[in-house]
């Protein structure tokens, strides 16, 4: 989320193709413990754009899709006036040094990946619906 225009000083994200940082956005989830919080992740994960993982820091909805104000050439087009969240993303260690999946503990891409690994926590996942 850094200035992606290739000055001197920004010299990595003029690099950096793409801007992956400005491609999606995440949101924290509580910890999922139940059957019911986790049917609630599969009808979440079954969407379009949406996965869900989990890091050292918890449990994120990770939301793919580019920022409007984000141009075809990588620069931001608010720049000036861009979020507070923009502002502080530090580019000294980003996704252009490794990608972000590097440090999932969990990665569910779609329903299918979440729902084997439900089958695999609660045994009588099947037999037993969420309540
Ligand atoms: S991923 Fe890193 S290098 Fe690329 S635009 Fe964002 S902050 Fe800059
Ligand atoms: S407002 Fe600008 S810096 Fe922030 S995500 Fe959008 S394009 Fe990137």
């Amino acid at each position: 989320m850094e200035d992606p225009s290739p000055t001197p000083d920004r010299d990595k994200c003029g690099r950096c193709s793409g801007a992956k940082c400005c491609t999606y956005i995440t949101e924290p989830l509580g910890t999922p413990r139940s059957k019911a919080d986790f049917d609630l992740l599969l009808w979440q994960v079954s969407h379009e754009h949406i996965e869900i993982y989990k890091d050292s820091d918890g449990w994120f909805l990770l939301i793919h899709g580019r920022c409007g104000h984000l141009e075809a050439d990588g620069r931001c087009a608010i720049y000036d006036q861009r979020p507070r969240i923009c502002r502080d993303y530090d580019n000294a260690w980003c996704e252009f040094d490794e990608p972000a999946e590097k440090h999932f503990q969990l990665h569910f891409r779609d329903h299918a990946e979440l729902l084997a690994y439900c089958r695999k926590r609660f045994r009588r996942w099947d037999s037993s619906p969420a309540q």
